[in-house]
Formats: C-alpha cells, sequence, structure tokens
C-alpha cells in the first residue's frame, strides 16, 4: 500500500479550522430551540397525504424542475409574474447555491452581525471573505457603517434576514432600500420569518435588478420537508441554476410541499396561532424582574438574562428538560442572551414555570 495521506495533509485548511454545525440531542425534552412549529396536522389531512404518498413512485428521480410545486409556490408567496423562481433543498441550500456560484478571494460576503450564522459559515466554507457589520446596541441596522462598508468593500453579495434571526426584529424598510440602491451586488433579504412577519420585499423585486428574496416552508411548519425558494432576475438565478444539483428537491418533498400548500389554510391557523402566542409570551417574558425582552416579529424571542447567569439559566432548563438557545458564547451584542422558540401555549408555560422558579432561587 502506498503511503497514506492523512486529513491534515489534504482537508484545506478552512475547512479544517471549521467546527461541523452542532444539533445538540432532544429527546424528551420540550423542543424550544430550533423555530420549529409545533403542531402537527389533523387526522383526516394526514389521511389524504398518506393516501397521495402511495402512488409516489420512489423508483424514478424527481422532476427535475418541481413544475406543479412552482406553480403553487408562485401564487402562495405572491412572486411576481416576471421574477424568475430557483428551489433548494432547504435555503440553506440556496445560501449555499449563491455563494459556490460566486466563490472567488475577491468577492466579499457581507451581513450585518448577529445574524444567521450560515451566511458566514458558508462564505467560510467556499473561501470567499466575510465581513460582519455591527448592529446598534437595540438589534436595528446601523445605516451609516452599513453603507460606508458597502462603500469600502463592493461585496459581491449582502444578506438581509428579515426579520432578522437571533434577534426577532424587522429592519427598517426605508434603510433596507438604502442599502440595495447602495449595492454593486446582490442583496438577498432572507424572509425566513415571513409567515409571523406582515412585512415583505417580494414586491419590490421589479424595481431592483439586483435583489433577491428568500423564502422557506420550513417556519411555516414543513422544516422536515427542506424545501426553499429564492426569487428574482432570470439573469442572476439561471447562473445559481447552474451549480445546483440536478435532482435536489426529492419525490416525497415534491409532493408533500405541494399538499401541504393545497392546504394552507391549515397552516395558516398554525402559524396565527403563534403570532397570539409570541404576544403572549412576550408579555410574560417583561413581566419577569432582571430579564430584557427584544421586540420580535418571528416565532422566537430573545431575551437577556441578568449579568453573566445565561448560561447557568440555559442548564438550569436543561436539567429541568427545556431545551433553548443559548447565545451568550457569542459574545459582542448576544452576551447574556438567550433566545426561546414560540411553542404551543403548553408548552410555554412549562418553559415560563421553570424559568421563574430558576430565577427565584
Ligand atoms: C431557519 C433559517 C433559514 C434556513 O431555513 P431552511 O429552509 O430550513 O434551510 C434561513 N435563514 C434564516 C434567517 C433562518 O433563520
Amino acid at each position: 500500500m502506498s503511503k497514506q495521506r492523512s486529513p491534515q495533509d489534504l482537508i484545506r485548511p478552512a475547512i479544517r479550522a471549521l467546527s461541523a454545525y452542532h444539533v445538540p440531542p432532544s429527546g424528551g425534552m420540550v423542543k424550544l430551540d430550533a423555530m420549529e412549529n409545533p403542531y402537527r396536522w389533523p387526522d383526516d389531512m394526514i389521511k389524504q397525504w398518506l393516501a397521495l404518498l402511495r402512488d409516489v413512485e420512489l423508483n424514478r428521480y424527481p422532476d427535475p424542475t418541481a413544475a406543479p410545486l412552482v406553480v403553487r409556490l408562485r401564487q402562495v408567496m405572491a412572486v411576481p409574474d416576471d421574477s424568475a423562481v430557483l428551489l433548494g433543498n432547504g435555503s440553506d441550500e440556496l445560501i449555499q447555491m449563491i455563494l459556490m456560484a460566486m466563490a472567488d478571494p475577491q468577492h466579499v460576503v457581507l451581513a450585518p452581525t448577529p445574524s444567521f450564522v450560515m451566511y458566514k459559515m458558508i462564505a467560510d466554507v467556499v473561501g470567499m471573505p466575510f465581513v460582519g457589520v455591527p448592529l446598534n446596541a437595540d438589534f436595528s441596522l446601523n445605516r451609516s457603517t452599513m453603507l460606508a462598508a458597502i462603500a469600502e468593500h463592493q461585496p459581491a453579495v449582502v444578506f438581509l434576514a428579515y426579520p432578522n434571526n437571533p434577534t426577532g426584529n424587522l429592519f427598517d424598510t426605508q434603510t433596507v432600500h438604502d442599502i440595495i440602491q447602495a449595492a454593486s451586488g446582490v442583496v438577498v433579504v432572507d424572509e425566513a420569518y415571513h409567515a409571523f412577519a406582515a412585512s415583505s420585499f417580494m414586491n419590490e423585486l421589479n424595481k431592483y435588478p439586483n435583489l433577491l428574496v428568500m423564502r422557506t416552508v420550513s417556519k411555516m411548519g414543513l422544516a422536515g420537508l427542506r424545501l426553499g425558494l429564492l426569487a428574482g432576475a432570470s439573469a442572476w438565478l439561471q447562473e445559481f441554476d447552474k451549480v445546483r444539483l440536478p435532482y435536489n428537491i426529492n419525490v416525497l418533498t415534491q409532493v408533500s410541499a405541494e399538499f401541504a400548500l393545497n392546504n394552507l389554510a391549515i397552516l395558516q391557523q398554525q402559524t396565527d396561532q403563534i403570532c397570539r402566542d409570541r404576544e403572549i409570551l412576550l408579555n410574560a417574558l417583561r413581566s419577569i424582574a432582571g430579564l430584557e425582552v427584544f421586540p420580535s416579529k418571528a416565532n422566537f424571542i430573545l431575551f437577556r438574562t441578568p449579568a453573566a447567569r445565561a448560561t447557568e439559566i440555559f442548564m438550569a432548563l436543561k436539567a429541568r428538560k427545556v431545551l433553548i438557545k443559548n447565545l451568550s458564547a457569542v459574545g459582542g451584542l448576544l452576551s447574556d442572551c438567550l433566545r426561546v422558540t414560540v411553542g404551543t401555549p403548553e408548552e410555554n408555560t412549562i418553559f415560563l414555570r421553570e424559568l421563574r422558579q430558576i430565577l427565584s432561587v
């Protein structure tokens, strides 16, 4: 056998320096860490879905264009007729396609920080420099530093999560417009939480050739399907499409997503319920002394604990079988911050009860 080369010899240093995206075990926990919709479908809807699945031909490759699903998604997400559409295996894959197609050491990826971790993580993987521009202390965009960073770095792509994850707020609309106008590259407005936000840039696509709007069905209640959508000018999307693997949307996802979107009223009832429960949870958290609670237009709430107590509180909740997200280690604006997903009323009540108990001892 020839002398074997090790991972150290062959894996790029940029990859070896990364740590894999960590998903903590959640068996038996009240799971409020990942912005999932906590609700299942009514029994008769599950029955209809299973009947559809019976006819799916798992022996055949999927429709590479997912044509019927695209028609339905265009309607449901109100994509303008003259915008093109590209589907991803989750919107995470769309971020990856955009950056793979643009990958070049001269092409900067720019996003406010803190924001969705995948923007930087995928930029690191494909070897694009990432510039993070700090948000203001209230997590609003700092208009002048954003515009100055865009002028300086001329980013190939700017990502704006709208509402932002992990902070939950919507950015000022006029500032987003100013950023799109100032950018010489593309601006991706990531509307993963659109179902909870009632505000969108989808209608602005006709106005800006460099605007791309990204959506996902994950936070609407279909996280297990892995389906995201990118809308924008076909001049951009036909290039991104070239790095897409041909059958990225599997047959089960195509059939199930189309079926779910044909039963949109059920999904909307669930997201409406989550929005109402978000307001209840916001008020309850605000009534707990010592917490700083940030406004949210998403299905999660960010809050700051008393100084240097976030990790202890997070661990105590975990010991009591309630799993939320600890963001404190990120540091900076997220020091002492925890993020809780809005669950069912019962789950939210358990979380609040345990949190109050932990804080009172
Ligand atoms: C959850 C999330 C996504 C990823 O969604 P998937 O479609 O499940 O890959 C994208 N952007 C933001 C801001 C998110 O919070």
